[in-house]
């Protein structure tokens, strides 16, 4: 395990805006965590192309079960994909650099593999949506349908109401808007969904699909917790720890600031490469190119102990153009942070050019007339094996990008065993 010093040290980089590549780190974690240049990559049985968690979840399962050399390429300055988190030095606050990331799984193996690497604090995660400015609880529970009535419904009494704006739905939905109608009627559906959703996709939600809105539950109870899952938490010292542990084993190479690309072509035919980048320019964008959504996101530091008293404030009509505002420190109350400092970030969403950061698969119909084509020529590309959100163009939440490589960890290892 990561020690504290190491990790003290590993922060320190990190807000000093030099790179916290796992190199820097290696004096305090050992000869273990060296990040040796690339070298012969000819020595290494495996190539695993990203540091997110599904790339350092299979190199850590082919190591540890196979004892083989395994090398892992990152073309950022840092490991662990988009679940990386900087510590700021002036503030002590842990800022999630590319969007809030909140554990949680139900997955009894997930949950068993991943308390091996980290502990986890007890933090549930809620959040609160301002519309019209008022501030109602988020996902729509019983407590914000009698907010947004001044009523005091029972669950029943809310429940019918819901069924009552929700009539006119009377056909199968078959997009995000009339998914939404059916399950909360129009006036929550306009108050709390559309302009959000209309920030977040730039898309009329009429054209999107409902599966979108089915990760949201709705509840006839007060319980205002944003996800329904067993387990829950966050890293008790950070992401970049989590992950640094994850890499941590002498036969695990991993390089920064390497694009894969640059050294495919001495690639050898009995090597296996697990690629986890984008599935469309693995083949050069030859059947076009995917869509994807970006993030902005705009961080300050206040000077004030507490801007808005949660972790995550949605931000529901559209006059607004960002979609929330995150707040890192009431992720960890049990820290210790700089008083009468906080550190927020405003969210915009936008559609990404193919020079930005994918965030969402948009996964429109000929995104996935598309998809079909590029997995036909994945099939056929022998030992390689495309993983991860990028590599199979899909939402994936960590705790579903875990145990996919776990699966995916398996039959590299019974196939070697073979
Ligand atoms: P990534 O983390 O994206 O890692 C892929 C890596 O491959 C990247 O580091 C990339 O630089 C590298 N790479 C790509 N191409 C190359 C190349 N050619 N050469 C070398 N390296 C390359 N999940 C949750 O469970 N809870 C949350 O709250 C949550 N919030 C999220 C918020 C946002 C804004 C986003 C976008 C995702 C969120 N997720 C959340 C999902 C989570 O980030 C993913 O599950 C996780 O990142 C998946 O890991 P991965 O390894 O598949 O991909
Ligand atoms: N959503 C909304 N209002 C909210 C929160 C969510 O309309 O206050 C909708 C929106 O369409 C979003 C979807 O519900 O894309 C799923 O929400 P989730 O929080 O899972 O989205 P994420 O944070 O992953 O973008």
């Amino acid at each position: 395990m990561i020690s504290q010093s190491a990790l003290q040290q590993l922060n320190e980089h990190s807000c000093n805006g030099k790179s916290a590549i796992v190199t820097e780190l290696s004096a305090e974690l050992g000869e273990s965590m060296h990040s040796h240049p690339v070298g012969d990559i000819a020595q290494y049985s495996h190539i695993v192309v990203g540091s997110g968690f599904f790339g350092l979840t299979v190199a850590e399962q082919l190591v540890s079960k196979l004892n083989t050399p395994v090398l892992v390429l990152e073309k950022r300055n840092h490991i662990g994909g988009n679940a990386y988190s900087e510590f700021d030095s002036e503030t002590g606050i842990e800022i999630h650099t590319y969007g809030s990331h909140l554990f949680h799984t139900s997955n009894e193996k997930v949950w068993e593999y991943v308390n091996r690497f980290t502990t986890f604090t007890n933090y549930v995660h809620r959040v609160k949506t301002k519309s019209k400015n008022q501030i109602f609880s988020m996902p729509i529970n019983l407590h914000t349908i009698n907010q947004y009535l001044d009523k005091s419904l029972s669950p029943d009494e809310a429940r019918d109401w819901v069924k009552e704006c929700s009539a006119e739905i009377t056909a199968q939905p078959g997009n995000l808007e009339d998914k939404a109608i059916s399950l909360i009627g129009r006036p929550l559906y306009e108050a709390f969904i559309q302009g959000y959703t209309q920030k977040q996709w730039q898309t009329d939600p009429k054209q999107l699909p409902e599966a979108i809105i089915s990760r949201l539950p709705v509840r006839y109870n007060y319980d205002d917790r944003y996800f329904n899952d067993t387990y829950e938490g966050l890293p008790t010292n950070g992401y970049t720890a989590w992950l640094v542990n994850l890499a941590n084993h002498p036969k695990i190479n991993v390089v920064t600031n390497v694009d894969f690309f640059d050294l495919k072509h001495q690639v050898q035919e009995n090597q296996k490469v697990i690629y986890t980048g984008p599935i469309d320019r693995y083949f050069n964008y030859s059947e076009g190119v995917l869509g994807w959504r970006t993030l902005d996101f705009k961080t300050q530091t206040l000077d004030i102990e507490d801007f808005q008293g949660t972790s995550v404030m949605n931000y529901a009509d559209l006059d607004i153009d960002f979609t929330r505002i995150h707040e890192y420190k009431h992720f960890h109350p049990e820290r210790t942070y700089t008083p009468n400092k906080t550190i927020i970030t405003h969210e915009y969403s936008r559609f990404a050019s193919r020079d930005d950061e994918p965030y969402y698969p948009i996964n429109t119909d000929s995104d996935r007339v598309m998809l079909t084509k590029y997995r036909e020529l994945a099939d056929k590309e022998e030992n390689v094996y495309f993983g991860g959100r990028l590599g199979r163009y899909q939402y994936l939440d960590m705790h579903m990008a875990i145990s996919s490589a776990l699966g995916l960890a398996e039959e590299l290892i019974n196939d070697s065993k073979s």
